[in-house]
């Protein structure tokens, strides 16, 4: 019998929890999330979280992968969000492993619209987002007295890029970090310097961050399309721009002038 049939014999509905996984390295999970993940028996993953977080499931739990290519949707939401509303209707706990945070360019809105609408309780633990994990692998602090107050999040995917109005969120003072932006690297650096942005501002692409083969790589505003390009900078990653981008770590630093050359 299932552990949640009631007397009545009907089974009672199990719980979505939208679980941020962090930026790769198991680490940086939440103590909640490393429990929830350690005690799971159904786990519906994104293919942003990291094998060595997956690793920390139980031997028996069930391991759902609902990864998203940029143009290949190998799920769709609707039937992902159908599948966790099913899995839970009929009495499953389901951890809903998200890279990085769920309610940060994660659908993790979507999701819980979904459970509540089915009338399923959800729970939301949160994570440590990719530009926060970024930040620290690079040693870029995103703000800093002397050179950014404010920090903004985008998504520079190529959908409605031209219609996004991302003036006055990047200058000085201020620290634009971009994520999803890498196949379009070239026209966002066009669209930031159409926006009145410096050519020479500076710049950081961030490269699978807190992950044994994390790189960084720094250059100017202008430069980005052809940096992204010539250092075969892969997905995920994130780019840094303002001030604070010069601030990389040194060994990090010699290896972006390197790859520069
Ligand atoms: N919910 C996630 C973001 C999902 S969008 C979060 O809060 O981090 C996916 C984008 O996140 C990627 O295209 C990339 O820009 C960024 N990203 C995720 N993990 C990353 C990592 N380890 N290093 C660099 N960028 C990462």
């Amino acid at each position: 019998m299932d552990r949640r049939a009631s007397v009545y014999g009907k089974i009672s509905p199990g719980k979505i929890w939208l679980v941020g996984a962090g930026p790769g390295d198991p680490e940086l999970l939440t103590l909640r999330a490393a429990r929830l993940i350690g005690q799971a028996s159904l786990i519906v993953h994104d293919g942003l979280v990291s094998p060595e977080v997956l690793a920390l499931a139980p031997p028996g739990a069930r391991l759902v992968s609902v990864a998203k290519a940029r143009s290949r949707h190998t799920m769709r939401q609707g039937a992902i969000n159908d599948l966790l509303v099913a899995e839970a209707r009929a009495g499953k706990d389901v951890v809903r492993l998200k890279g990085g945070d769920p309610f940060l360019f994660g659908r993790g809105g979507e999701e819980a619209e979904a459970a509540r609408a089915a009338g399923i309780a959800v729970e939301v633990v949160p994570g440590i987002s990719a530009a926060i994990g970024a930040g620290a692998a690079a040693q870029i602090p995103l703000t800093h007295r002397a050179m950014a107050s404010v920090v903004s999040f985008v998504a520079g995917q190529c959908q409605g890029l031209g219609e996004q109005n991302w003036a006055g969120l990047a200058g000085p003072g201020r620290t634009l970090v971009i994520y999803m932006g890498l196949a379009n690297a070239g026209a966002i650096a066009e669209k930031l310097m159409a926006d009145g942005l410096a050519p020479d501002t500076p710049l950081a692409v961030v490269e699978n961050a807190t992950r044994p083969n994390a790189r960084v790589l720094r250059g100017p505003l202008a430069g980005l399309g052809a940096l992204v390009a010539r250092a075969r900078v892969v997905s995920p990653a994130l780019i840094i721009i303002g001030a604070v981008a010069v601030l990389a770590e040194e060994p990090m630093r010699a290896w972006a002038l390197e790859a520069a050359e």
